[in-house]
């Protein structure tokens, strides 16, 4: 059954080359949010798979809100959007991580994480992991305890679990 939902969503998906750098190999999951069983059928095995109970959902700006939202209503849970810098009405915490030139943030509202909340962080893809890292460093800085990781997609060859040292870490469909 895992097998074949992995085959699904390998099916839907869209590989799109040099987008949106040169050199990037693009998975577009949109195709697969536009197909309702395989969307319901993904956010049920995400959330089948969560390691036990969850307060709050957490998702990445943006395709992991899409994902993140039905999840924490299958789990009876919250939802804490993670957003990029900039874009969220203060009190904000905000994390920092290093991109290939550069830098970036990530932030959240810590007014909306309990002391000692479990939370499930959720994205689309893991590809280096430097986003999904500092996600829980920051949900971790704001006193949550994220008891897991889950992705549609993971590719494995760019290393993000290793960036999750520890973690639950949780793939649908990876990606050698
Ligand atoms: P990273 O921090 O390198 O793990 O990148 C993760 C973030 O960038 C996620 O929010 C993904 O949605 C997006 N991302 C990175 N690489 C890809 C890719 N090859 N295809 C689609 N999305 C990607």
């Amino acid at each position: 059954q895992r097998a074949a939902l992995a085959g699904r969503i390998d099916a839907l998906m869209r590989t799109v080359p040099d987008y949106p750098e040169p050199g990037v190999l693009f998975r577009d999951i949109m195709p697969l949010l536009a197909d309702a069983g395989a969307f319901a059928e993904v956010v049920g095995a995400l959330a089948a798979d969560a390691p036990g109970p969850i307060d709050l959902v957490a998702g990445m700006e943006a395709r992991g809100f899409l994902l993140a939202a039905p999840v924490a209503t299958a789990l009876g849970a919250g939802v804490v959007p993670v957003r990029k810098a900039g874009k969220l009405p203060g009190p904000v915490a905000s994390q920092t991580y290093a991109l290939e030139y550069g830098t970036a943030a990530v932030e959240v509202q810590p007014f909306t994480i309990p002391d000692g909340a479990r939370v499930l962080v959720v994205d689309d893809v893991l590809a280096t992991g430097g986003t999904a890292a500092a996600t829980v460093e920051l949900l971790e800085s704001c006193g949550a305890t994220v008891v897991g990781l889950s992705f549609l997609v993971e590719l494995e060859a760019l290393g993000g679990r290793a960036q999750l040292p520890g973690r639950f870490v949780d793939a649908l469909l990876t990606i050698a």
